[in-house]
């Protein structure tokens, strides 16, 4: 028997918050990372603006500044906690063999903190990322804190992780 959008409201909770709570007992994470491919807010103009703007941004002030901007704002339109961010001018974490990188960190995310955390430089030449680098790992990281915060989930890389991924970025223009 399904629930009347009468009763979603009375829950006060989003479609997506009551699957998860219903399901939770029944499956596994793995299984609920990968069921949900969609995320279940909408953009707003100023988060769009904002992805566009990060598009032709460079420098460590200017991508930490419009960053906490957009990210603060996608937790306002989730309804989740804000995140905090650092951007720093450290080289990416690697690891060489035989003189090649073989292993690179581009940034991570912490949910115990809530801490998202992304290198700004490539590994070896110390070089600023390029901005669709720099945009993909900053969405990643959020993503794990989407899933953290709104999900319920111990975030892991399944293909349903990387399609909420996607749906993201698609609205925030990202292929346009
Ligand atoms: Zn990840």
């Amino acid at each position: 028997m399904g629930l009347s959008p009468n009763a979603l409201m009375v829950f006060g909770e989003s479609p997506i918050m009551l699957y998860m709570i219903f399901q939770k007992k029944k499956k596994s994470n793995y299984e609920l990372s990968n069921e949900i491919v969609k995320i279940d807010f909408p953009i707003s103009g100023l988060a769009y603006k904002l992805g566009k703007k990060l598009m032709s941004s460079k420098d460590e002030e200017i991508r930490q500044r419009l960053s906490d901007e957009l990210l603060d704002e996608l937790a306002d339109l989730a309804k989740i906690d804000i995140v905090n961010l650092k951007i720093s001018k450290a080289k990416q974490y690697h690891k060489k063999y035989k003189g090649k990188v073989v292993l690179r960190q581009y940034g991570y995310y912490k949910p115990d903190k809530k801490y998202i955390y992304i290198n700004n430089r490539t590994a070896v030449r110390g070089q600023i990322i390029a901005p669709k680098t720099f945009l993909d790992t900053l969405l990643h990281e959020w993503v794990h804190h989407y899933d953290h915060c709104k999900l319920g989930l111990d975030s892991i890389h399944t293909s349903g992780f990387y399609a909420r991924l996607t749906d993201l970025k698609t609205k925030l223009g990202y292929y346009e």
